[in-house]
């Protein structure tokens, strides 16, 4: 008998770790490696959102808090929605878990069954398909075309639909490509999911603080309140705030789910750490000026980046509106050979020889389900970025 379960044949180790995990590795042997493929900020905490998690310990908020969250946390969330995005969800509509990606996992075991599909549009965040596939669902990737800025169209959501589609996934400002949907891109997109009253939305807006040239995010139950009766909203603390290590993310979504969330995560996890509970109540609730700070770094550096590498020879990027990803096409470099011999056969070819040729660390596409592409993080110092976009463009200018 086999020790490991066949489920997990079903997915994959994150590749976006994978990666990181390998330029770890070479700083560690003396490489001069600059990493732009972890997916989180390079700002710390803010001091105000530390200086609660200091007092919490210090007054004893060290014990099991309510499986889905304090009330104190749920309520601080209730008023973000209202104050974001003028959603109305009470602390019962609210489940607070470690990370946004428990609150993926929660969603999808507690109403997957098998062969029940999920529309998820590509590029995508690496983990939505294998957390499909672990609840036993089946993902159905639809890929959104470049020259429509990477997003989903109307037309190719309903041709996806079928009578098993149970979940339609929508990240914005998406996780690699940055792009994110205005509520008027979003009005044809909530018109096809009226006609489909069977399909559920997940929404994941983690990044959704982080949007430039005065953007306005929107959100799906914001812009068709007839569909948050099957809506999750899902946003976390990780990305906005710099916390990823505290393991913050929430939801509001209909009592019926919540309810069911809850007990999958009160056998499993419990509550996430009391202490990671109580910063997220400063980091919500504090002053959000903290924000402002980091969206103004993150603007420039994008700007950068994308006029960077734009000139490097066989790239094209395209400029997003928010994350701090940009997703550069590598089309160009196709067939060609790397100055270290390296044939680019393909995206990964490409990410693989830049490691190893320039020290420069990146995601290839097709991790993201979009390949002849790589992700770039701009979430790094600018003098790493600028030294990082010479030595991608002398990689390219060295192929032959
Ligand atoms: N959703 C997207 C699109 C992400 O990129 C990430 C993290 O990289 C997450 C969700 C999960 O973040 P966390 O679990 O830290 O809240």
């Amino acid at each position: 008998m086999d020790l490991i379960a066949a489920r997990l044949d079903k997915v994959s180790p994150s590749q976006t770790i994978a990666i990181s995990t390998r330029a770890r590795q070479l700083k560690a042997e003396g490489r001069d490696i600059i990493s732009l493929s972890a997916g989180e900020p390079d700002f710390d905490t803010p001091d105000h959102v530390k200086r609660a998690a200091i007092e919490a310990i210090e007054a004893g908020q060290t014990k099991y808090t309510d499986v889905g969250g304090t009330l104190a946390l749920r309520k601080a969330i209730a008023a973000r929605f209202k104050a974001d995005s003028g959603l109305d969800y009470a602390p019962d509509e609210i489940i607070v878990s470690t990370g946004g990606k428990q609150v993926i996992y929660n969603a999808m075991v507690a109403t997957l069954n098998p062969g029940d599909e999920a529309i998820i549009p590509s590029p995508c965040w690496v983990s939505y398909p294998d957390i499909v596939a672990l609840a036993d669902g089946t993902p159905v990737i639809v890929p959104c075309a470049e020259n429509n800025g990477f997003k989903l169209t109307a037309a190719d959501l309903e041709a996806a639909i079928t009578p098993k589609t149970k979940w339609f996934f929508l990240n914005s400002p998406n996780n690699p490509t940055g792009a994110a949907y205005s509520a008027e891109e979003l009005r044809p997109i909530c018109d096809v999911l009226l006609r489909h009253p069977d399909v559920w939305i997940f929404t994941d807006d983690i990044y959704d603080k982080l949007v430039y040239d005065g953007f306005k995010p929107a959100t799906i139950a914001q812009v068709e309140p007839r569909l948050r009766e099957r809506t999750v909203t899902m946003n976390g603390c990780s990305k906005a705030y710099a916390m990823t290590g505290w393991r913050i993310g929430f939801a509001g979504a209909p009592k019926v789910l919540i309810k069911a969330m809850d007990k999958l995560q009160s056998q499993s996890t419990s509550n996430t750490s009391s202490i990671s509970q109580a910063a997220a109540v400063a980091a919500l609730a504090g002053p959000q000026d903290c924000i402002e700070v980091m969206v103004e770094a993150y603007q420039a550096r994008r700007d950068l980046v994308v006029e960077l590498l734009n000139a490097a020879e066989g790239l094209r990027c395209h400029k997003p509106e928010g994350a701090f990803y940009v997703y550069p096409s590598m089309r160009g470099c196709l067939g060609r050979t790397s100055a270290g011999g390296t044939k680019i056969v393909d995206d990964a070819a490409f990410v693989t020889a830049l490691l190893d040729e320039q020290g420069v660390a990146a995601v290839h596409g097709s991790a993201f389900m979009f390949p002849g592409h790589f992700r770039v993080s701009y979430a790094t110092d600018t003098e790493s970025l600028r030294e990082a976009c010479r030595r991608i463009t002398e990689f390219c200018a060295g192929m032959t």
